[in-house]
């Protein structure tokens, strides 16, 4: 899967959104659908709604560290 910058003026394929899409997702290595276009205000609602879901791994470390862990070098 890649998130690629268009070049050609096509529409968001987002139901209800009117705008042109400004990024191209290639699927098609992994499923046989086509691509998928979004506009740069879906994508970014998107990965918004995708950073509750992937939240990274780091700083839930940090919350799950023990106090007596606090203050130590930080090596990672
Ligand atoms: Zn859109």
């Amino acid at each position: 899967m890649e998130l690629e910058k268009i070049k050609i003026k096509t529409k968001c394929d987002i139901p209800g959104c009117l705008n042109y899409a400004d990024y191209t997702l290639k699927l098609r290595k992994f499923w046989n659908v086509g691509n998928t276009n979004f506009c740069k205000s879906c994508l970014t609602k998107m990965h918004g709604e995708i950073s509750k879901v992937l939240t990274p791994k780091s700083p839930k470390n940090i919350l799950k560290t023990p106090k007596k862990m606090l203050g130590e070098k930080y090596d990672e």
